[in-house]
């Protein structure tokens, strides 16, 4: 599997290299990175990295801004054979707390604005500090631009860790997912195949770089396929329509796409050099899918992953993009809807646990052994926490997450259900189910819906709308509406906030 003789992710994306004069980066100040600069600008930090007392297996931590100095951290890293571990530049001193005590880097690299309040957390493990601006400057960089830009690259085994990424959380505490050269790697390759990205590409990549979908996803498959990215510091729709004209594709998380569609420039004209816009992260509303394709005449793309498998499934390049659907298996993946409890692998069309088996999946969690063997199945199968179905055409489909689902009087409601319908009445945008607790019934089901402005949705007309097309126990109990419903940076509802929120209804005399 493996073609060069050191599987470290950084050979194999660039041992061979055929033109160092590539265009890899550019940025919106005018700035290009050549494959070649990027190989020694990587060099340099990796040599600082090994100064600074950095050995293979360490991990580095990293809360940054997203820079292009931020991406030749995450390569150096890998490059010295240490551990990226990409922290969201959103948590509190509070929770880096736990990220760095939990992972016990060597080195943990920040913005200077927090060096001194990640100092103090720093020192409880003995890691050193260095810092990186949103421009990419910093200690590091200074030590950088003293150092030579000849490294050899550590030589690392296909199962040797490259990155920890920590969950993103919305259902528990985080955890850090183990992911391997190989794991990375593997990935990107298949993706690069069957996303068909080739050296004519230009990726707009306007995701976060802490990310498994902007870190691996958006810039591996960029740099396996010697193609280039043009680097934004942050999601802007005006900068992106423009970009239009000149790039080829675009990853974006749901979001992106629903605020591209708020946007008046956005139309047939504008997207006509693009051949590709990806989904992921966050379900695809299909209204969305379907008005993304009347106004430009691109289907999207979506795809479905998370941190500890990489990517899993996507629709297909060619064939149909069922909107709704997250596609079919990717090659070398095995994916599987299994009975949450005992495991037996259910027939199609039939709705339980995603559970999926392939190179693309983690080693498992940073130190907690035993919550990794029981997220697994004996034959090797990771239990994903989504649930799901594949229909009678191979499509798989994640109806949520297993922690979402609600049981109000015994019954199992799966939220997407009850969503979709009411999605599908005039006048709103989305909604949100939910169960809260109930005296009666454990859970009572409870929808939060967002309205088109000043349309006329309300508690009574969405009960009414619902009426005769659900099940009575699959009926909200009560209907609330909402300006937004609370997301995180990836675009994810969070509904442990919204469980919070109504936690009282049925309760409280
Ligand atoms: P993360 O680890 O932050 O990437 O989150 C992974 C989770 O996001 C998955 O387990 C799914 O619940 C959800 N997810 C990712 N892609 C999709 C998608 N295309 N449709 C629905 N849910 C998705």
């Amino acid at each position: 599997m493996n073609t060069t003789a050191n599987a470290n992710l950084f050979s194999r994306l660039f041992d061979r290299l055929d033109d160092p004069n590539r265009l890899a980066i550019e940025t919106l100040d005018g700035e290009r990175i050549t494959y070649g600069d990027l190989i020694a600008r990587a060099g340099q930090f990796a040599n600082v990295l090994v100064s600074r007392g950095v050995k293979p297996g360490d991990r580095v931590a990293a809360q940054i801004e997203k820079s292009v100095a931020n991406l030749v951290l995450y390569l150096a890293t890998v490059r010295a054979g240490a551990v990226y571990l990409p922290l969201n530049t959103a948590y509190t001193l509070n929770e880096l707390d736990y990220f760095i005590t939990d992972a016990e880097p060597s080195l943990v690299v920040c913005d200077p604005a927090r060096a001194e309040g990640i100092a103090a957390i720093a020192a409880k493990v003995k890691a050193k500090v260095d810092t990186l601006d949103a421009h990419g400057k910093g200690s590091l960089t200074d030590a950088a631009a003293k150092a030579s830009p000849a490294f050899e690259t550590v030589a690392r085994g296909n199962d040797d860790l490259a990155a920890i990424l920590y969950t993103s959380g919305t259902t528990g505490r985080s955890k850090g997912a183990m992911l391997s050269h190989d794991n990375l790697a593997s990935n990107s390759l298949t993706l690069v195949d069957y996303w068909r990205f080739t050296d004519k590409d230009v990726l707009i990549h306007a995701l976060p770089i802490y990310h498994t979908h902007g870190l691996f996803v958006a810039s591996n498959v960029t740099l396996f396929a010697r193609a280039s990215m043009i680097f934004l510091p942050k999601f802007d729709p005006d900068a992106i329509i423009k970009l239009m004209a000149r790039a080829t594709a675009l990853m974006g998380v749901p979001t992106f796409y629903t605020r591209l569609l708020q946007n008046p420039a956005l139309s047939r004209e504008a997207t006509r050099h693009m051949r590709l816009f990806v989904s992921g992260s966050a379900p695809l509303l299909a209204d969305t899918h379907r008005e993304w394709s009347a106004r430009t005449g691109h289907a999207v793309l979506e795809r479905y992953g998370m941190t500890e498998t990489n990517m899993n499934t996507s629709n297909p390049y060619d064939g149909e993009r069922v909107p709704g659907a997250v596609g079919f298996p990717l090659p070398g993946v095995s994916l599987r809807v299994a009975d949450p409890e005992t495991g037996k692998v259910l027939p199609p069309e039939t709705i339980g646990m995603i559970e999926v088996k392939g190179p693309n999946v983690f080693k498992g969690y940073w130190r907690m052994p035993e919550k990794t063997k029981s997220e697994f199945r004996e034959d090797g199968f990771f239990i994903t926490g989504d649930l799901g179905k594949i229909d009678d055409k191979g499509y798989v489909h994640i109806v949520g997450r297993g922690k979402d689902l609600v049981i109000s009087g015994g019954f199992n409601v799966y939220p997407k259900e009850i969503e979709s319908e009411i999605d599908a009445m005039p006048g709103v945008v989305e909604s949100a189910v939910i169960g809260v607790p109930h005296a009666d019934f454990g859970e009572g089901v409870t929808a939060v819906v967002v309205r088109h402005a000043g349309a006329n949705v309300d508690e009574a007309t969405v009960l009414k709308g619902l009426e005769g097309r659900l099940a009575k126990f699959k009926m909200p109990k009560r209907v609330f509406v909402v300006n937004e419903l609370p997301r995180n940076t990836m675009g994810k509802v969070q509904k442990n906030i919204l469980r919070d929120t109504y936690k009282d209804i049925y309760t409280k005399a």
